[in-house]
C-alpha cells in the first residue's frame, strides 16, 4: 500500500483534528502518502483533496471542529454518487480510506467497499457516544465538559431565583451526554430515550424536592429526534402540578471547542490504530477502545448493535437528588 486517504463526515466533534494529525503522522511513519478529502463525502465525490504531509497537521491538535471540513451528503447514499467517489479514489491511487464520523458515515463506507477493491476503516467521532464497539467516541468527553460548565452556570441562577430549569442536551436517540452531565452536575432528574418518561412521577419528584426545601431543580433532557422536547416536558409538568419553569436548549454550543486531554489521547490512539489496521490488510472495520485496549469491530455491528446505557446510574441520579 502506497497511498491512503482520510476524511471527516457527519457532525463535527472535538478531537477530529487530533485524529487527522495522528493518521497523517502514523501514515508517514509507515512510509505512506496521505491525502485528505475536504467536506466529507461531498469532497470525495468531487475529487477535492489535498496532500497531507506531517507539517500540514502542525498546530491543530488543540483545535475543535475539523480543518478538513465535513458535510452530510444525500448523493453519496446512491450508487451514482459512490461511483464518482470510486473513480476519484482510483485516479488518486488511494488503496485505503479512513473515515472519522458516526454511524451514517460507516454505512456509507461499507456500501463503498462492497463496490470496489479499496480498503476502509472507520473511527468513531461523534459527541453523542452512540456507537457500539468503543467505550466512548471522540468528542464525547469534551461535549460533556462543555455542557457541565453550562449547567453549573444555570444552577447559580436557578438557586438564586429558586427556580426549576429544564436543560435540553444533544445525544439523538442516546442518553449518554444527559446521564453523564446529570451525575456530574447533580441534576434532580435526567430524561433519556432509553427509559420511558412518566410525567406524573417526574412532577412528583420535582414538587417533593421543593417541599423538602431545595432551592433549585435542574432536569436534563435528551433532545431525541426533534430539538425542543424540553418545552413540551415543561408544559406537561406545569399542567400536572402547576410548577413554573425555565427551559434552556443548549444546541450547537455543545459541538465545538478545544478537545479535552481525554479526547485528544483517544483520537491519537485510534488514528494510529486505524493506519495499522489498513497496513495489516483489514477493511470494513471500526477501531474503538474498550477497557483501554484497541478493539476492531465489523462496521455493521458498530451501527447495528445498540450501546447500552447503564440505567442503574439513572436511578442513582434520583437517589442523590436527596
Ligand atoms: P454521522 O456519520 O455523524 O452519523 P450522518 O448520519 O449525517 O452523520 O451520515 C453522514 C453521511 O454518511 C451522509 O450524509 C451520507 O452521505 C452517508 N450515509 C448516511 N447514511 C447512509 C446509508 N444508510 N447508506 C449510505 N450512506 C449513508
Amino acid at each position: 500500500m502506497k497511498t491512503i486517504a482520510v476524511l471527516t463526515s457527519g457532525g463535527d466533534a472535538p478531537g477530529m483534528n487530533a485524529c487527522i494529525r495522528s493518521v497523517v503522522r502514523s501514515g508517514a511513519a509507515h512510509g505512506l502518502q496521505v491525502i485528505g478529502f475536504r467536506r466529507g463525502f461531498t469532497g470525495l465525490m468531487a475529487g477535492d483533496y489535498i496532500p497531507l504531509g506531517p507539517r500540514a497537521v502542525a498546530n491543530i491538535i488543540q483545535r475543535g471542529g475539523t480543518f478538513l471540513g465535513t458535510s452530510r451528503s444525500p448523493e453519496f447514499k446512491g450508487t451514482e454518487g459512490r461511483r464518482k467517489a470510486i473513480d476519484v479514489l482510483e485516479k488518486a491511487g488511494v488503496e485505503g480510506l479512513i473515515v472519522i464520523g458516526g454511524d451514517g458515515s460507516f454505512r456509507g463506507i461499507y456500501d463503498l467497499i462492497r463496490e470496489c477493491d479499496i480498503r476502509a476503516v472507520g473511527i468513531p467521532g461523534t459527541i453523542d457516544n452512540d456507537i457500539y464497539g468503543t467505550d466512548v467516541s471522540i468528542g464525547f468527553d469534551t461535549a460533556v465538559n462543555t455542557v457541565l460548565e453550562a449547567i453549573d452556570r444555570i444552577r447559580d441562577t436557578a438557586a438564586s431565583h429558586e427556580r426549576l430549569f429544564f436543560v435540553e442536551v444533544m445525544g439523538r436517540q442516546s442518553g449518554f451526554i444527559a446521564l453523564e452531565v446529570g451525575l456530574a452536575g447533580g441534576a434532580e432528574a435526567v430524561v433519556v430515550p432509553e427509559a420511558p418518561t412518566d410525567i406524573k412521577q417526574l412532577s412528583k419528584v420535582l414538587i417533593d424536592s421543593q417541599h423538602r426545601g431545595k432551592s433549585s431543580s435542574i432536569v436534563i433532557v435528551t433532545e431525541g429526534d426533534e430539538p425542543g422536547v424540553a418545552f413540551t416536558l415543561a408544559e406537561q409538568v406545569k399542567a400536572c402540578v402547576g410548577m413554573e419553569s425555565r427551559v434552556v436548549v443548549l444546541g450547537h454550543i455543545q459541538r465545538g471547542g478545544s478537545p479535552t486531554a481525554k479526547d485528544r489521547v483517544l483520537a491519537t490512539l485510534l488514528g494510529a490504530a486505524a493506519v495499522t489496521a489498513l497496513v495489516e490488510g483489514k477493511t470494513g472495520v471500526m477501531v474503538g477502545e474498550i477497557n483501554n485496549m484497541v478493539v476492531l469491530t465489523p462496521l455493521p455491528e458498530a451501527w447495528g448493535k445498540k450501546k447500552i446505557l447503564d440505567l442503574s446510574r439513572l436511578s442513582l441520579v434520583g437517589t442523590l437528588a436527596g
